[in-house]
């Protein structure tokens, strides 16, 4: 039995980025929204991805799908249902694709029948519901499997890409090697950035298309520094009392009243940070790519030897159990843990393991919203990184950030303008260098973070982010000629 599953999406007017943009690009887009929807008439856009929570995939669905659903083209958001084997699978090709070893097991035949036993149950699910004429937008290694079953529906398909690596290894080769046979039936893929195009899907049909975020969303949408203390204290992440007559309320999606009521499950050895500390702050999947053992090993030696010095660093994930596609997490925390208990206590007083709430998203949002919101610095020190969401989060909130200098995160902050970049993700001494000149000078942080949010403002809200996706259905579209179910 297959657990396809069907993730329900709000609507949100395009409207709302009046507050944000020009009314000539509003009234553009608007004018680009009747088009589409008028060729599409009857048709559904399908987004097909693995997870429904955690991971920049499916916050950016849950946005961008609310806007094209509030002007009237049937897009729809499906969740593969799959055992772990195949989350094994699919996680060693994330990892190969990113150039590393991963699990260090084969991509052989028999991990290839894994893929496709897990995928054919659910492209038998998916040929149910979908009609010629209708386009699939298949997110990531995890479906592209499902690219020939969807092309012999007479569907369009659309594979995107949400990662990549710079350059051709063996390991990435392994990882594009796998995924060819399914990519030559994509008649259009996606990438984040030119570099990440691989040889297969180069031919002339791949289009770059740089992720975005909404402003509007919990995840990113202002909140009152009262607010923003009221959760942090109420979820355990700062010291108390909270603000007087402030609440932990916040606005969801839809615009009804939501209020953080979970604590996040915090591994500390004292007290929390008081409200006045510098927090140096991390948000990420638990995941050995984004390299929180590092973080917290550059920032003890950033802190060791200057202990009168206030800050405090948070590392914060979503709850290890939370992410369906990523069965690593629970390892990758108790990694982390192990690397904090080795910390003197000096020391480990001052870094706090948290994992976030996740059984309400939006809950989920708005105390990452919080976090980043108070941080004095924001770090994404990834060893790779397709795109970090989390660096454009941060930008947007006007945050000092400081990120490795890897994959699409070199795209997003202009070195000394925009944030910092970390040159060699691996290089301890220097990352402790850069936090520490961070931490020292405040008048620095306030001026990359001005310059941040506006770079952020102009390049990556959602907007943008749509218009490229109608082009691209507009092009293919044009290409693909009337409806029909292929004849051979
Ligand atoms: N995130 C979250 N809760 C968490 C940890 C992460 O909502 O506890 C979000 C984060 O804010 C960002 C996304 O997950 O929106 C991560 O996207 P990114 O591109 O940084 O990395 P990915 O997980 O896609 O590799």
């Amino acid at each position: 039995m297959t657990r396809l599953r069907e993730v329900r999406v709000g609507i949100q007017p395009i409207e709302r980025f009046r507050e944000v943009l020009a009314e000539d690009e509003i009234r553009g887009a608007l004018a680009t929204a009747n088009r589409l929807r008028h060729r599409l008439a009857k048709r559904v856009v399908w987004n097909v991805n693995s997870t429904p929570v955690g991971g920049g995939v499916a916050e950016m669905l849950q946005s961008l799908l609310s806007y094209a659903r509030a002007v009237g083209i049937d897009t729809r958001w499906m969740v593969i249902g799959a055992p772990p084997e195949f989350f094994r699978v699919t996680k060693r090709i994330h990892h190969a694709l990113h150039g590393s070893p991963g699990d260090g097991r084969p991509l052989d035949d028999a991990a290839r029948a894994i893929y496709e036993g897990a995928l054919e149950e659910n492209a038998l699910e998916l040929a149910s519901l979908v009609r010629p004429g209708d386009f699939a937008i298949l997110h990531d290694p995890q479906t592209a499997g499902l690219a020939p079953a969807l092309r012999r529906c007479g569907v369009r398909v659309m594979w995107r890409c949400h990662i990549g690596h710079d350059s051709w290894t063996p390991e990435v080769e392994r990882g594009w090697r796998f995924l060819a046979p399914y990519l030559r039936a994509a008649q259009r893929t996606v990438f984040s950035r030119k570099a990440y195009v691989p040889e297969v899907c180069d031919h002339g049909r791949s289009r770059i298309i740089p992720p975005s975020i909404d402003a509007f969303s919990p995840k990113n949408r202002d909140l009152s520094p009262a607010t923003v203390r009221a959760i942090l204290v109420h979820t355990g992440l700062l010291e108390g009392p909270p603000p007087p007559d402030a609440d932990t309320g916040f606005r969801r999606d839809d615009g009804s009243p939501g209020r953080v009521e979970r604590k996040a499950d915090i591994l500390r050895l004292g007290r929390a940070p008081p409200p006045d500390a510098p927090l140096v702050v991390q948000i990420s999947r638990w995941d050995p790519l984004k390299d929180m053992r590092g973080v917290l090993e550059g920032y003890a030696r950033m802190v060791d030897g200057h202990l009168e010095e206030p800050s405090h660093l948070v590392l914060a994930g979503p709850n290890v159990t939370a992410v369906a596609d990523d069965p690593e997490a629970a390892g990758v925390f108790d990694e982390v843990a192990a690397a904090w208990r080795r910390l003197p206590h000096s020391l480990r007083d001052r870094v706090h393991l948290a994992c976030l709430p996740t059984a309400d998203v939006q809950e989920n949002a708005a105390i990452v919203n919080a976090l980043q919101r108070h941080a004095a610095v924001v770090v994404q020190k990834s060893l790779h990184e397709g795109f970090g969401l989390t660096v454009t989060e941060a930008m947007w909130k006007a945050r000092a950030v400081l990120a490795s200098a890897v994959g699409g995160i070199q795209d997003q902050i202009e070195d000394g303008v925009s944030g910092l970049l970390l040159r060699d993700p691996r290089d301890l001494d220097g990352f402790a260098a850069l936090l520490g000149r961070l931490l020292g000078d405040s008048a620095l942080r306030d001026r990359l973070g001005a310059t941040a949010r506006e770079c952020v403002r102009r390049n990556s809200l959602g907007l943008g982010h749509l218009l490229r996706y109608a082009e691209l259905i507009e092009e293919l579209d044009e290409e693909a000629g009337p409806p029909g179910i292929p004849s051979a």
